[in-house]
């Protein structure tokens, strides 16, 4: 999760005439390699996602454009799944650079701290995580690897355009409709070219099963994204071109997967309440889904056990009993 140097450099493999995956690396271990997409639109391209900003991003970005057969110039449009750093980092650079607009979900602003004030961003986290039962050596160890890392943010930039439902991305390939797929993060959408039945899926579903929910911005993340996946299954897209990973066909099967997962984690976490009221830090492991969360995976697997404790408390099974520590319990 926090390895500094980033393993190797772009790629870009056509997926179908006229649309190109370019697999740019993260600095995350966990998560070495990101997608972004071009689409040939005219005499340029459709630039679905950015990778992640910060000193080598855009470098790599025009990496992957020149394998591609492009040059940034060429971009003429950023239409962005949502705003995490892997998926929008770049877009200040670009439309600084190009000056395309950029299409993005107006519910973008989840990530302005930590765009335009990571130190900010990191002390807030850093306080949630003491208010959740963090030890203080650890969340000292936490501080220290975050800011060992570039944010992965460009800058803070808005919508020229508002990616809401229905909103219409033309390429060559098609008209590309956007759909809303909150939980991920509150700005996410998919992209479905209904006439090749492709669906472009952002972090909603990726190669290998991999859940996140940034939480804090809505009222329940997993509730939201469960119901992203079951959009996702009404599109009945045949092909799926994921933010991670590559590009895969049995999206049925994927989505039933993600379901699982989650259901195995709420259980998880129901379970770690069983034997009485527990801080979040207490039950890590089960918001988590592994035995024994190392330092780095700390941040996530707050953020996920508090995702899970909300969407209990949603449905009547749990609720905070206390806030300093945070102390939470079943209902009955
Ligand atoms: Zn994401
Ligand atoms: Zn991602």
């Amino acid at each position: 999760m926090s390895h500094p140097s980033r393993p190797d450099s772009a790629r870009a493999d056509r997926i179908v005439p006229g649309v190109w995956r370019l697999r740019l690396p993260l600095p995350w271990a966990a998560t070495p390699h990101g997608n972004a997409y071009a689409v040939s639109a005219g005499d340029g391209v459709v630039l679905f996602d950015t990778g992640y900003g910060g000193s080598e991003g855009i470098d790599q970005l025009e990496l992957g454009l020149k394998l591609a057969g492009f040059r940034l110039d060429d971009v003429k449009m950023i239409a962005c799944t949502h705003a995490h750093a892997d998926h929008y980092g770049c877009a200040a650079t670009i439309v600084e650079r190009v000056g395309c607009p950029l299409w993005i979900h107006p519910a973008w602003g989840h990530v302005r701290t930590s765009a335009t004030d990571p130190e900010g961003a990191l002390e807030a986290r850093l306080d949630a995580a003491r208010l959740n039962g963090v030890p203080e050596p650890i969340v000292e160890q936490m501080a220290e690897m975050r800011r060992s890392m570039e944010s992965g943010f460009d800058g803070a930039i808005g919508p020229d355009v508002e990616l809401v439902d229905g909103v219409e991305v033309e390429t060559d390939l098609g008209t590309w409709r956007t759909h809303e797929a909150p939980g991920h993060a509150p700005s996410h959408v998919v992209f479905h070219l209904p006439e090749r039945q492709i669906l472009l899926s952002g972090d909603q579903i990726v190669g290998r099963v991999f859940l996140y929910f940034d939480q804090g911005h809505t009222p329940d993340p997993v509730g939201e994204f469960l119901t992203s996946l079951d959009a996702v299954d009404s599109l009945g897209s045949r092909l799926c071109l994921s933010g991670h990973g590559r590009p895969f066909r049995d999206i049925p099967r994927k989505t039933e997967a993600n379901r699982e997962q989650v259901g195995r984690q709420l259980d998880g976490v129901r379970a770690a309440l069983a034997d009485g009221p527990r801080t979040p830090f207490e039950i890590i492991s089960a918001g988590a889904g592994t035995d024994s969360p190392e330092p780095q995976v700390v941040g996530y697997g707050l953020e996920m056990t508090l995702a899970y404790l909300t969407h209990l408390e949603r449905l009547g099974e749990a609720l905070k009993l206390d806030d300093a520590p945070a102390t939470w319990g079943l209902t009955n």
